[in-house]
Protein backbone atom coordinates (compact mmCIF):
# COMPACT_ATOMS: atom_id res chain seq x y z
CA UNK A 1 0.00 0.00 0.00
CA UNK A 2 1.49 3.48 -0.99
CA UNK A 3 2.11 6.23 0.97
CA UNK A 4 -0.06 9.44 0.34
CA UNK A 5 1.95 12.07 -1.87
CA UNK A 6 1.73 14.70 1.24
CA UNK A 7 2.73 12.83 4.82
CA UNK A 8 0.23 13.07 7.79
CA UNK A 9 2.52 14.67 9.99
CA UNK A 10 3.84 17.32 7.78
CA UNK A 11 1.27 20.40 7.31
CA UNK A 12 3.25 22.56 4.88
CA UNK A 13 2.64 20.45 1.87
CA UNK A 14 5.21 22.35 -1.24
CA UNK A 15 2.24 22.82 -4.31
CA UNK A 16 0.64 20.29 -6.17
CA UNK A 17 1.02 19.97 -9.76
CA UNK A 18 -1.94 21.78 -10.15
CA UNK A 19 -1.58 24.41 -8.33
CA UNK A 20 1.65 25.01 -10.20
CA UNK A 21 0.23 24.82 -13.58
CA UNK A 22 -2.21 27.53 -11.88
CA UNK A 23 0.03 29.55 -10.90
CA UNK A 24 1.99 29.72 -13.94
CA UNK A 25 -1.29 30.15 -16.01
CA UNK A 26 -2.00 33.19 -13.92
CA UNK A 27 1.61 34.22 -14.60
CA UNK A 28 1.44 34.23 -17.95
CA UNK A 29 -2.01 36.05 -18.25
CA UNK A 30 -3.76 32.48 -19.69
CA UNK A 31 -7.24 32.69 -19.32
CA UNK A 32 -7.02 36.56 -17.77
CA UNK A 33 -5.81 35.33 -14.66
CA UNK A 34 -9.30 33.56 -14.52
CA UNK A 35 -9.82 30.16 -12.75
CA UNK A 36 -13.25 28.28 -13.51
CA UNK A 37 -13.15 25.00 -12.12
CA UNK A 38 -15.99 22.45 -12.22
CA UNK A 39 -17.61 19.09 -10.80
CA UNK A 40 -18.86 16.70 -13.42
CA UNK A 41 -21.01 14.12 -11.89
CA UNK A 42 -23.20 11.68 -13.48
CA UNK A 43 -26.51 11.57 -11.69
CA UNK A 44 -26.63 7.88 -11.73
CA UNK A 45 -26.14 7.41 -7.88
CA UNK A 46 -24.66 8.75 -4.47
CA UNK A 47 -21.36 10.61 -4.29
CA UNK A 48 -18.84 8.15 -2.98
CA UNK A 49 -15.51 9.82 -0.89
CA UNK A 50 -13.60 9.80 -4.39
CA UNK A 51 -16.15 12.21 -5.30
CA UNK A 52 -15.25 13.95 -2.07
CA UNK A 53 -11.91 14.02 -2.77
CA UNK A 54 -12.64 15.14 -6.77
CA UNK A 55 -15.20 17.94 -5.08
CA UNK A 56 -12.31 19.32 -2.42
CA UNK A 57 -9.55 19.46 -5.40
CA UNK A 58 -12.25 21.68 -7.88
CA UNK A 59 -13.84 23.60 -5.27
CA UNK A 60 -10.40 24.37 -3.22
CA UNK A 61 -8.45 24.97 -6.46
CA UNK A 62 -10.79 27.85 -6.83
CA UNK A 63 -10.97 29.15 -3.66
CA UNK A 64 -7.91 29.19 -3.86
CA UNK A 65 -7.26 31.37 -6.47
CA UNK A 66 -9.94 33.25 -6.38
CA UNK A 67 -11.58 31.86 -8.74
CA UNK A 68 -15.44 29.79 -9.09
CA UNK A 69 -16.44 26.22 -9.29
CA UNK A 70 -19.59 25.01 -11.29
CA UNK A 71 -21.86 22.05 -10.68
CA UNK A 72 -22.92 20.26 -14.34
CA UNK A 73 -24.84 16.97 -13.92
CA UNK A 74 -23.22 15.19 -16.93
CA UNK A 75 -26.80 13.70 -17.73
CA UNK A 76 -26.17 11.97 -20.29
CA UNK A 77 -27.95 8.57 -20.06
CA UNK A 78 -31.43 9.33 -19.33
CA UNK A 79 -31.67 5.05 -18.51
CA UNK A 80 -29.48 5.17 -15.07
CA UNK A 81 -30.12 8.88 -13.63
CA UNK A 82 -32.72 10.31 -11.64
CA UNK A 83 -33.55 13.59 -10.03
CA UNK A 84 -33.29 11.52 -6.58
CA UNK A 85 -29.68 11.19 -7.23
CA UNK A 86 -29.36 14.76 -8.43
CA UNK A 87 -31.06 15.79 -5.45
CA UNK A 88 -28.72 13.62 -2.94
CA UNK A 89 -25.58 14.90 -5.05
CA UNK A 90 -26.43 18.73 -4.09
CA UNK A 91 -27.20 18.24 -0.79
CA UNK A 92 -23.61 16.11 -0.35
CA UNK A 93 -21.84 19.22 -2.10
CA UNK A 94 -23.01 22.06 0.34
CA UNK A 95 -22.85 19.59 3.15
CA UNK A 96 -19.10 19.55 2.29
CA UNK A 97 -18.64 23.15 3.00
CA UNK A 98 -18.64 23.73 -1.19
CA UNK A 99 -20.92 26.27 -2.56
CA UNK A 100 -21.58 26.67 -6.78
CA UNK A 101 -21.69 29.36 -8.75
CA UNK A 102 -25.09 29.57 -9.61
CA UNK A 103 -26.97 28.02 -11.78
CA UNK A 104 -26.55 24.40 -11.90
CA UNK A 105 -25.50 23.26 -14.89
CA UNK A 106 -26.89 19.96 -16.85
CA UNK A 107 -25.40 18.42 -20.41
CA UNK A 108 -28.87 18.31 -21.02
CA UNK A 109 -28.48 22.17 -21.70
CA UNK A 110 -26.43 21.95 -24.44
CA UNK A 111 -28.47 19.41 -26.11
CA UNK A 112 -29.90 21.45 -28.67
CA UNK A 113 -26.26 22.95 -29.33
CA UNK A 114 -24.43 19.51 -29.42
CA UNK A 115 -26.44 18.87 -31.90
CA UNK A 116 -25.65 21.89 -33.92
CA UNK A 117 -22.17 21.40 -33.57
CA UNK A 118 -23.08 17.19 -35.32
CA UNK A 119 -24.77 19.01 -38.05
CA UNK A 120 -21.48 21.10 -38.54
CA UNK A 121 -18.97 18.08 -38.30
CA UNK A 122 -21.51 16.12 -41.03
CA UNK A 123 -21.45 19.33 -43.06
CA UNK A 124 -17.76 19.10 -42.70
CA UNK A 125 -17.29 15.58 -43.78
CA UNK A 126 -16.22 14.65 -40.09
CA UNK A 127 -19.35 12.55 -38.89
CA UNK A 128 -21.35 9.69 -40.31
CA UNK A 129 -24.54 7.97 -39.52
CA UNK A 130 -23.16 3.86 -39.36
CA UNK A 131 -25.99 1.47 -39.69
CA UNK A 132 -23.12 -1.41 -37.61
CA UNK A 133 -24.65 -3.08 -34.83
CA UNK A 134 -23.07 -2.79 -31.48
CA UNK A 135 -21.28 -6.44 -31.81
CA UNK A 136 -20.30 -5.62 -35.53
CA UNK A 137 -18.46 -2.32 -34.48
CA UNK A 138 -17.01 -3.68 -31.08
CA UNK A 139 -15.80 -6.81 -33.65
CA UNK A 140 -14.43 -4.25 -36.17
CA UNK A 141 -12.45 -2.36 -33.64
CA UNK A 142 -9.05 -4.44 -33.84
CA UNK A 143 -6.18 -3.67 -31.05
CA UNK A 144 -4.40 -0.97 -30.19
CA UNK A 145 -1.59 -3.10 -32.72
CA UNK A 146 -4.31 -4.02 -35.43
CA UNK A 147 -6.40 -1.21 -37.59
CA UNK A 148 -9.50 -1.36 -37.12
CA UNK A 149 -12.12 -2.23 -39.83
CA UNK A 150 -14.06 1.00 -41.34
CA UNK A 151 -17.09 1.23 -41.40
CA UNK A 152 -19.02 0.38 -44.64
CA UNK A 153 -20.92 3.35 -44.42
CA UNK A 154 -18.34 5.89 -43.75
CA UNK A 155 -18.42 7.65 -46.92
CA UNK A 156 -22.02 8.58 -47.04
CA UNK A 157 -22.68 11.48 -48.56
CA UNK A 158 -23.32 14.34 -46.81
CA UNK A 159 -26.87 14.80 -47.51
CA UNK A 160 -27.54 11.28 -46.61
CA UNK A 161 -25.98 11.77 -43.18
CA UNK A 162 -27.98 14.73 -42.38
CA UNK A 163 -31.15 13.29 -43.62
CA UNK A 164 -30.44 10.20 -41.39
CA UNK A 165 -29.58 12.29 -38.65
CA UNK A 166 -32.60 14.49 -38.57
CA UNK A 167 -35.21 10.73 -38.98
CA UNK A 168 -33.01 9.82 -36.19
CA UNK A 169 -33.46 12.22 -33.62
CA UNK A 170 -37.71 12.53 -35.31
CA UNK A 171 -37.66 8.75 -33.84
CA UNK A 172 -38.25 7.13 -36.90
CA UNK A 173 -36.33 4.17 -35.77
CA UNK A 174 -35.55 2.15 -33.20
CA UNK A 175 -32.94 1.42 -30.57
CA UNK A 176 -29.61 0.86 -31.73
CA UNK A 177 -30.66 0.77 -35.64
CA UNK A 178 -27.93 3.13 -36.04
CA UNK A 179 -25.40 5.78 -34.21
CA UNK A 180 -23.69 8.41 -35.54
CA UNK A 181 -19.64 8.38 -35.31
CA UNK A 182 -16.77 11.04 -35.77
CA UNK A 183 -15.00 10.05 -39.03
CA UNK A 184 -11.58 10.29 -37.43
CA UNK A 185 -8.96 7.55 -38.21
CA UNK A 186 -9.78 3.73 -37.96
CA UNK A 187 -5.95 2.81 -37.50
CA UNK A 188 -4.97 5.42 -35.08
CA UNK A 189 -3.21 3.81 -32.37
CA UNK A 190 -5.51 5.58 -29.68
CA UNK A 191 -8.30 3.41 -29.71
CA UNK A 192 -10.31 6.09 -28.78
CA UNK A 193 -10.19 8.11 -32.23
CA UNK A 194 -11.38 5.34 -34.10
CA UNK A 195 -14.63 6.83 -35.39
CA UNK A 196 -15.76 6.81 -31.82
CA UNK A 197 -20.13 7.15 -31.57
CA UNK A 198 -21.02 10.24 -30.94
CA UNK A 199 -24.77 9.90 -30.70
CA UNK A 200 -26.98 6.89 -29.65
CA UNK A 201 -30.95 6.07 -29.90
CA UNK A 202 -32.29 5.44 -27.08
CA UNK A 203 -36.31 5.91 -26.54
CA UNK A 204 -36.22 6.62 -22.93
CA UNK A 205 -37.75 9.02 -20.47
CA UNK A 206 -34.80 11.76 -19.56
CA UNK A 207 -36.08 13.47 -15.80
CA UNK A 208 -35.32 16.68 -17.08
CA UNK A 209 -35.96 16.98 -21.20
CA UNK A 210 -39.02 14.70 -20.98
CA UNK A 211 -39.38 12.46 -24.09
CA UNK A 212 -38.36 15.29 -26.07
CA UNK A 213 -35.00 13.48 -27.12
CA UNK A 214 -34.63 10.05 -28.63
CA UNK A 215 -31.29 10.36 -29.49
CA UNK A 216 -28.47 11.04 -26.56
CA UNK A 217 -24.82 12.30 -27.01
CA UNK A 218 -22.48 9.92 -25.43
CA UNK A 219 -20.38 11.67 -22.55
CA UNK A 220 -17.25 11.78 -24.73
CA UNK A 221 -19.00 14.04 -27.28
CA UNK A 222 -21.06 16.03 -24.52
CA UNK A 223 -17.51 16.58 -22.21
CA UNK A 224 -15.14 19.08 -23.88
CA UNK A 225 -18.15 20.54 -25.29
CA UNK A 226 -19.73 21.54 -22.26
CA UNK A 227 -16.34 22.26 -20.68
CA UNK A 228 -15.78 24.81 -23.73
CA UNK A 229 -19.39 26.22 -23.43
CA UNK A 230 -18.83 27.33 -19.78
CA UNK A 231 -15.57 28.63 -20.38
CA UNK A 232 -13.93 26.71 -17.68
CA UNK A 233 -10.05 26.77 -17.69
CA UNK A 234 -9.15 24.08 -15.70
CA UNK A 235 -10.93 20.77 -16.55
CA UNK A 236 -9.62 17.90 -13.89
CA UNK A 237 -10.38 14.42 -14.33
CA UNK A 238 -8.99 11.24 -13.37
CA UNK A 239 -6.25 9.15 -15.08
CA UNK A 240 -8.56 7.02 -17.40
CA UNK A 241 -9.45 10.28 -19.03
CA UNK A 242 -5.79 10.84 -20.04
CA UNK A 243 -6.11 9.17 -23.39
CA UNK A 244 -9.66 10.83 -24.25
CA UNK A 245 -8.13 14.20 -24.29
CA UNK A 246 -6.56 14.13 -27.89
CA UNK A 247 -10.77 12.94 -28.95
CA UNK A 248 -11.58 16.54 -26.78
CA UNK A 249 -9.27 18.40 -28.68
CA UNK A 250 -10.11 16.83 -31.88
CA UNK A 251 -13.66 17.72 -31.42
CA UNK A 252 -12.76 21.64 -30.58
CA UNK A 253 -10.55 21.70 -33.78
CA UNK A 254 -13.21 20.35 -35.96
CA UNK A 255 -15.85 23.00 -34.93
CA UNK A 256 -13.31 25.52 -35.86
CA UNK A 257 -14.39 27.23 -32.11
CA UNK A 258 -12.18 30.59 -31.43
CA UNK A 259 -12.00 31.66 -28.11
CA UNK A 260 -10.54 30.19 -24.89
CA UNK A 261 -10.70 26.54 -24.62
CA UNK A 262 -10.54 24.60 -21.44
CA UNK A 263 -7.22 21.99 -20.93
CA UNK A 264 -7.69 19.08 -19.20
CA UNK A 265 -5.54 18.18 -16.56
CA UNK A 266 -5.51 14.17 -15.08
CA UNK A 267 -4.98 12.74 -11.66
CA UNK A 268 -5.12 9.71 -9.91
CA UNK A 269 -8.51 8.90 -8.68
CA UNK A 270 -8.86 8.17 -4.61
CA UNK A 271 -8.98 4.66 -3.53
CA UNK A 272 -9.67 3.30 -0.14
CA UNK A 273 -8.43 0.19 0.97
CA UNK A 274 -11.71 -1.79 2.35
CA UNK A 275 -13.75 -0.80 0.20
CA UNK A 276 -15.30 -0.56 -3.31
CA UNK A 277 -15.89 2.70 -4.63
CA UNK A 278 -17.63 2.21 -8.14
CA UNK A 279 -21.10 3.41 -8.42
CA UNK A 280 -22.11 0.47 -10.32
CA UNK A 281 -20.87 -1.81 -7.15
CA UNK A 282 -22.29 0.29 -4.67
CA UNK A 283 -25.55 0.09 -6.54
CA UNK A 284 -25.61 -3.60 -6.61
CA UNK A 285 -24.50 -3.70 -2.76
CA UNK A 286 -27.79 -1.55 -2.32
CA UNK A 287 -30.07 -3.27 -4.81
CA UNK A 288 -29.35 -6.61 -3.45
CA UNK A 289 -29.12 -5.46 0.52
CA UNK A 290 -25.85 -6.08 1.59
CA UNK A 291 -26.28 -3.04 3.10
CA UNK A 292 -29.64 -0.84 4.28
CA UNK A 293 -29.67 1.82 1.73
CA UNK A 294 -26.90 4.70 0.20
CA UNK A 295 -26.41 6.14 3.23
CA UNK A 296 -25.97 2.86 5.54
CA UNK A 297 -23.21 3.98 7.50
CA UNK A 298 -20.71 0.98 5.95
CA UNK A 299 -21.01 2.83 2.59
CA UNK A 300 -18.19 4.88 1.40
CA UNK A 301 -20.80 7.29 0.53
CA UNK A 302 -20.93 11.26 1.65
CA UNK A 303 -24.45 10.29 3.12
CA UNK A 304 -22.91 6.87 4.63
CA UNK A 305 -20.19 8.53 5.94
CA UNK A 306 -22.17 11.53 7.37
CA UNK A 307 -24.94 9.02 9.24
CA UNK A 308 -21.78 6.96 10.65
CA UNK A 309 -20.54 10.29 11.81
CA UNK A 310 -17.94 11.80 9.93
CA UNK A 311 -17.94 15.86 9.79
CA UNK A 312 -17.37 17.87 6.64
CA UNK A 313 -13.62 19.11 8.44
CA UNK A 314 -12.18 15.58 8.22
CA UNK A 315 -13.48 14.76 4.86
CA UNK A 316 -11.53 17.66 3.87
CA UNK A 317 -8.76 17.32 6.01
CA UNK A 318 -8.51 13.74 4.54
CA UNK A 319 -8.59 15.03 0.97
CA UNK A 320 -5.71 17.44 1.52
CA UNK A 321 -3.56 15.20 3.57
CA UNK A 322 -3.95 12.25 0.61
CA UNK A 323 -2.53 15.25 -1.93
CA UNK A 324 -2.70 14.94 -5.58
CA UNK A 325 -1.26 12.20 -7.04
CA UNK A 326 -0.47 11.21 -10.76
CA UNK A 327 -0.28 7.72 -10.42
CA UNK A 328 -3.05 5.47 -9.00
CA UNK A 329 -2.58 4.16 -5.35
CA UNK A 330 -4.72 2.89 -2.78
CA UNK A 331 -5.06 5.27 0.37
CA UNK A 332 -5.23 3.30 3.55
CA UNK A 333 -8.63 3.74 5.23
CA UNK A 334 -7.03 4.35 8.75
CA UNK A 335 -6.04 7.80 7.53
CA UNK A 336 -9.53 8.39 7.23
CA UNK A 337 -10.03 7.14 10.72
CA UNK A 338 -7.08 9.29 11.74
CA UNK A 339 -8.76 12.66 10.56
CA UNK A 340 -12.09 11.80 12.18
CA UNK A 341 -10.54 10.96 15.20
CA UNK A 342 -8.21 13.98 15.48
CA UNK A 343 -11.41 16.25 14.50
CA UNK A 344 -14.27 14.76 17.04
CA UNK A 345 -11.01 14.54 19.70
CA UNK A 346 -11.75 18.63 20.10
CA UNK A 347 -15.63 18.54 19.44
CA UNK A 348 -17.27 15.59 20.98
CA UNK A 349 -18.49 15.92 24.23
CA UNK A 350 -17.65 13.11 26.45
CA UNK A 351 -19.99 10.48 28.14
CA UNK A 352 -19.82 7.34 30.01
CA UNK A 353 -21.28 4.49 28.25
CA UNK A 354 -21.00 0.62 29.09
CA UNK A 355 -21.76 -1.87 26.15
CA UNK A 356 -21.15 -5.54 27.95
CA UNK A 357 -22.12 -4.98 31.60
CA UNK A 358 -21.82 -6.27 34.44
CA UNK A 359 -22.96 -5.43 37.96
CA UNK A 360 -20.81 -4.05 40.76
CA UNK A 361 -21.81 -3.41 44.05
CA UNK A 362 -20.14 -1.02 46.38
CA UNK A 363 -20.74 -2.76 49.57
CA UNK A 364 -19.80 0.02 51.90
CA UNK A 365 -22.11 2.59 49.84
CA UNK A 366 -25.00 3.36 51.57
CA UNK A 367 -28.14 1.87 49.96
CA UNK A 368 -30.24 4.20 48.48
CA UNK A 369 -27.75 6.98 48.82
CA UNK A 370 -26.24 8.70 45.10
CA UNK A 371 -24.39 11.79 44.99
CA UNK A 372 -23.55 14.02 41.36
CA UNK A 373 -19.84 14.00 40.79
CA UNK A 374 -18.26 16.68 38.60
CA UNK A 375 -16.58 15.80 35.33
CA UNK A 376 -15.52 17.52 32.60
CA UNK A 377 -17.62 17.60 29.10
CA UNK A 378 -14.59 17.79 26.78
CA UNK A 379 -11.11 18.08 28.80
CA UNK A 380 -9.75 19.19 24.83
CA UNK A 381 -11.88 21.85 24.98
CA UNK A 382 -11.25 24.36 27.65
CA UNK A 383 -14.45 26.60 26.95
CA UNK A 384 -16.54 23.28 27.15
CA UNK A 385 -16.93 23.13 31.28
CA UNK A 386 -17.99 20.49 33.14
CA UNK A 387 -21.15 17.88 33.25
CA UNK A 388 -22.44 15.83 36.45
CA UNK A 389 -22.44 12.30 36.19
CA UNK A 390 -24.52 10.38 39.33
CA UNK A 391 -22.58 8.12 41.54
CA UNK A 392 -24.04 5.22 43.72
CA UNK A 393 -23.83 1.38 45.19
CA UNK A 394 -25.23 -0.12 42.04
CA UNK A 395 -22.85 0.60 38.99
CA UNK A 396 -22.09 -1.11 35.27
CA UNK A 397 -18.59 -1.56 34.27
CA UNK A 398 -17.69 -3.42 31.20
CA UNK A 399 -17.18 -7.27 31.73
CA UNK A 400 -13.85 -6.95 30.05
CA UNK A 401 -12.64 -4.46 32.55
CA UNK A 402 -12.58 -7.47 35.43
CA UNK A 403 -10.41 -10.42 35.15
CA UNK A 404 -10.87 -13.14 37.67
CA UNK A 405 -7.91 -14.70 37.07
CA UNK A 406 -5.74 -11.96 35.98
CA UNK A 407 -2.60 -11.76 33.94
CA UNK A 408 0.65 -9.59 35.20
CA UNK A 409 -0.23 -6.98 32.86
CA UNK A 410 -3.86 -6.93 33.87
CA UNK A 411 -4.15 -3.58 35.54
CA UNK A 412 -7.73 -3.47 35.81
CA UNK A 413 -10.08 -4.73 38.23
CA UNK A 414 -9.50 -8.54 39.68
CA UNK A 415 -9.92 -9.88 42.98
CA UNK A 416 -7.64 -8.15 45.76
CA UNK A 417 -6.98 -5.26 42.90
CA UNK A 418 -7.38 -1.52 43.15
CA UNK A 419 -8.44 0.64 40.39
CA UNK A 420 -9.90 4.19 40.01
CA UNK A 421 -13.91 4.78 38.78
CA UNK A 422 -13.27 7.66 36.67
CA UNK A 423 -14.17 11.10 38.20
CA UNK A 424 -15.10 8.92 41.20
CA UNK A 425 -13.24 6.78 43.67
CA UNK A 426 -10.91 4.56 44.00
CA UNK A 427 -12.03 0.66 44.57
CA UNK A 428 -10.59 -2.37 45.62
CA UNK A 429 -12.30 -5.58 44.70
CA UNK A 430 -13.24 -8.21 47.54
CA UNK A 431 -15.00 -11.44 46.20
CA UNK A 432 -17.14 -12.22 43.07
CA UNK A 433 -21.08 -13.67 43.09
CA UNK A 434 -21.65 -16.59 39.67
CA UNK A 435 -24.77 -18.45 38.52
CA UNK A 436 -24.98 -21.87 38.01
CA UNK A 437 -23.03 -21.33 34.95
CA UNK A 438 -20.27 -20.20 36.18
CA UNK A 439 -20.22 -16.68 34.97
CA UNK A 440 -20.16 -13.58 36.77
CA UNK A 441 -23.24 -12.18 38.09
CA UNK A 442 -21.91 -9.73 40.68
CA UNK A 443 -18.89 -7.95 41.99
CA UNK A 444 -18.28 -6.97 45.07
CA UNK A 445 -15.86 -4.52 45.81
CA UNK A 446 -15.16 -1.28 48.76
CA UNK A 447 -14.78 2.30 47.94
CA UNK A 448 -12.29 4.81 49.49
CA UNK A 449 -14.48 7.98 50.39
CA UNK A 450 -11.06 9.96 50.91
CA UNK A 451 -9.88 8.90 47.16
CA UNK A 452 -12.61 11.36 45.50
CA UNK A 453 -11.72 12.31 42.36
CA UNK A 454 -9.87 15.51 43.01
CA UNK A 455 -8.71 14.97 46.21
CA UNK A 456 -5.24 13.78 47.31
CA UNK A 457 -4.41 10.78 48.06
CA UNK A 458 -1.35 8.03 48.35
CA UNK A 459 -3.07 5.36 46.79
CA UNK A 460 -1.40 4.07 44.06
CA UNK A 461 -3.34 2.29 40.88
CA UNK A 462 -2.67 1.96 37.24
CA UNK A 463 -5.90 1.72 35.83
CA UNK A 464 -9.05 3.91 35.62
CA UNK A 465 -12.37 2.32 34.70
CA UNK A 466 -15.72 3.91 33.08
CA UNK A 467 -18.83 3.22 34.30
CA UNK A 468 -22.52 3.67 34.73
CA UNK A 469 -24.89 4.34 37.94
CA UNK A 470 -27.67 1.30 36.78
CA UNK A 471 -30.78 3.16 38.66
CA UNK A 472 -29.31 6.36 36.97
CA UNK A 473 -28.82 4.87 33.47
CA UNK A 474 -30.07 5.17 30.38
CA UNK A 475 -30.40 2.19 28.11
CA UNK A 476 -29.86 2.96 24.71
CA UNK A 477 -29.50 0.91 21.52
CA UNK A 478 -25.84 0.94 19.46
CA UNK A 479 -24.70 -0.17 16.40
CA UNK A 480 -21.00 -1.31 16.01
CA UNK A 481 -19.61 -0.92 12.58
CA UNK A 482 -16.81 -3.07 11.29
CA UNK A 483 -15.08 -2.95 8.06
CA UNK A 484 -17.73 -4.17 5.50
CA UNK A 485 -14.89 -6.40 3.69
CA UNK A 486 -12.36 -8.90 4.53
CA UNK A 487 -9.66 -8.34 2.22
CA UNK A 488 -8.03 -4.69 1.66
CA UNK A 489 -8.00 -4.78 -2.11
CA UNK A 490 -11.65 -6.01 -2.84
CA UNK A 491 -12.05 -4.87 -6.34
CA UNK A 492 -8.34 -6.52 -7.25
CA UNK A 493 -10.35 -10.03 -6.75
CA UNK A 494 -8.86 -12.70 -9.17
CA UNK A 495 -11.17 -14.33 -12.00
CA UNK A 496 -13.91 -16.47 -11.06
CA UNK A 497 -14.29 -14.23 -7.90
CA UNK A 498 -16.92 -11.77 -7.12
CA UNK A 499 -16.24 -8.39 -5.04
CA UNK A 500 -18.94 -9.44 -2.68
CA UNK A 501 -17.42 -12.87 -1.86
CA UNK A 502 -15.40 -10.96 0.64
CA UNK A 503 -18.08 -9.24 2.25
CA UNK A 504 -17.55 -9.03 6.40
CA UNK A 505 -20.49 -10.78 7.57
CA UNK A 506 -19.93 -9.13 10.89
CA UNK A 507 -19.33 -5.26 9.42
CA UNK A 508 -22.90 -4.57 12.08
CA UNK A 509 -23.43 -5.78 15.25
CA UNK A 510 -25.93 -3.86 17.52
CA UNK A 511 -25.95 -3.81 21.26
CA UNK A 512 -27.46 -2.40 24.33
CA UNK A 513 -25.65 0.58 25.78
CA UNK A 514 -25.80 1.73 29.12
CA UNK A 515 -24.98 5.50 29.42
CA UNK A 516 -24.90 8.35 31.97
CA UNK A 517 -28.28 10.32 31.70
CA UNK A 518 -26.27 12.93 30.06
CA UNK A 519 -27.23 11.42 26.89
CA UNK A 520 -30.57 12.40 27.17
CA UNK A 521 -30.17 15.41 25.11
CA UNK A 522 -29.02 13.87 22.62
CA UNK A 523 -30.34 15.00 18.92
CA UNK A 524 -29.96 13.22 15.68
CA UNK A 525 -26.81 13.87 14.25
CA UNK A 526 -24.76 14.54 17.29
CA UNK A 527 -21.44 12.92 18.22
CA UNK A 528 -19.58 11.98 21.03
CA UNK A 529 -17.38 10.21 22.96
CA UNK A 530 -18.03 7.47 24.87
CA UNK A 531 -14.72 7.31 27.17
CA UNK A 532 -12.71 4.28 26.70
CA UNK A 533 -14.59 3.00 23.73
CA UNK A 534 -14.53 5.59 20.64
CA UNK A 535 -16.91 8.04 18.79
CA UNK A 536 -20.27 7.22 18.74
CA UNK A 537 -22.79 9.67 16.19
CA UNK A 538 -26.79 9.90 17.58
CA UNK A 539 -28.51 8.08 14.76
CA UNK A 540 -31.78 9.67 12.32
CA UNK A 541 -33.47 6.52 14.22
CA UNK A 542 -33.71 7.70 17.35
CA UNK A 543 -36.81 8.13 18.76
CA UNK A 544 -38.12 9.71 22.42
CA UNK A 545 -38.10 6.22 23.84
CA UNK A 546 -34.75 4.93 22.39
CA UNK A 547 -31.85 6.92 21.51
CA UNK A 548 -29.80 4.88 18.70
CA UNK A 549 -26.20 5.00 18.07
CA UNK A 550 -23.50 4.73 15.26
CA UNK A 551 -19.91 3.69 16.49
CA UNK A 552 -18.19 6.19 13.95
CA UNK A 553 -14.69 4.34 15.22
CA UNK A 554 -13.20 3.38 18.39
CA UNK A 555 -10.32 5.06 19.83
CA UNK A 556 -7.70 2.79 19.03
CA UNK A 557 -5.35 4.87 16.18
CA UNK A 558 -4.19 2.22 13.89
CA UNK A 559 -2.40 5.40 11.17
CA UNK A 560 0.55 6.80 14.00
CA UNK A 561 1.51 3.18 13.91
CA UNK A 562 1.62 2.98 10.10
CA UNK A 563 3.34 5.72 9.99
CA UNK A 564 5.75 5.00 12.62
CA UNK A 565 6.96 2.30 10.65
CA UNK A 566 6.64 3.54 7.39
CA UNK A 567 9.22 6.79 8.53
CA UNK A 568 11.49 4.20 10.09
P1 LIG B 1 -17.73 5.62 -10.79
O1 LIG B 1 -16.60 5.04 -11.58
O2 LIG B 1 -17.62 5.42 -9.32
O3 LIG B 1 -19.08 5.30 -11.31
P2 LIG B 1 -17.61 8.05 -12.17
O4 LIG B 1 -16.27 8.58 -12.47
O5 LIG B 1 -18.35 7.42 -13.29
O6 LIG B 1 -17.54 7.17 -10.89
P3 LIG B 1 -18.90 10.57 -12.14
O7 LIG B 1 -20.21 10.91 -11.57
O8 LIG B 1 -18.74 10.59 -13.59
O9 LIG B 1 -18.54 9.15 -11.57
O10 LIG B 1 -17.74 11.40 -11.45
C1 LIG B 1 -17.79 12.79 -11.24
C2 LIG B 1 -16.41 13.31 -11.00
O11 LIG B 1 -15.83 12.68 -9.87
C3 LIG B 1 -15.49 13.04 -12.18
O12 LIG B 1 -14.78 14.21 -12.45
C4 LIG B 1 -14.60 11.93 -11.71
O13 LIG B 1 -13.35 12.03 -12.29
C5 LIG B 1 -14.56 12.18 -10.20
N1 LIG B 1 -14.31 10.93 -9.49
C6 LIG B 1 -15.05 9.80 -9.54
N2 LIG B 1 -14.49 8.83 -8.79
C7 LIG B 1 -13.37 9.37 -8.25
C8 LIG B 1 -12.35 8.88 -7.37
N3 LIG B 1 -12.37 7.63 -6.91
N4 LIG B 1 -11.34 9.71 -7.02
C9 LIG B 1 -11.33 10.97 -7.47
N5 LIG B 1 -12.24 11.50 -8.30
C10 LIG B 1 -13.26 10.71 -8.69
MG1 LIG C 1 -18.41 8.81 -15.13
Amino acid sequence: MNKPENNAAENKPSLNFLEQIIENDIKTGKHQGRVLTRFPPEPNGYLHIGHAKSICLNFGLAQKYNGKTNLRFDDTNPTKESTEYVDAIMEDVKWLGFQWEEPVWYASDYFEQLYEYAVYLIKKGKAFVCDMSAEDMSKGRGTPQIPGVESPWRNRTVEENLDLLDRMRKGEFQNGDRVLRAKIDMASPNMHMRDPVMYRIMHAHHHRTGDEWCIYPTYDWAHGQSDFIEKITHSICTLEFEVHRPLYEWFLDNLDITGERPRQYEFARLNLSYTVMSKRKLLQLVEEKYVNGWDDPRMPTVSGLRRRGFTPASIRTFADRVGVAKRENIIDVALLEYCIREDLNKKAPRTMTVLNPVKLVIDNYPEGQSEELPALINPEDPESGNRTVPFSRELYIEREDFMENPSKKFFRLAPGQEVRLKYAYVIHCNSVVKDENGEITEIHCTYFPDTKSGMETTRKVKGTLHWVSIPHAVEVDVRLYDRLFTVSEPEAVEEGQDFKDFINPDSLKVVTGWCEPSIKSAVAGQAFQFERLGYFNTDKDSTEEKLVFNRTVTLRDSWAKIEKNQNK
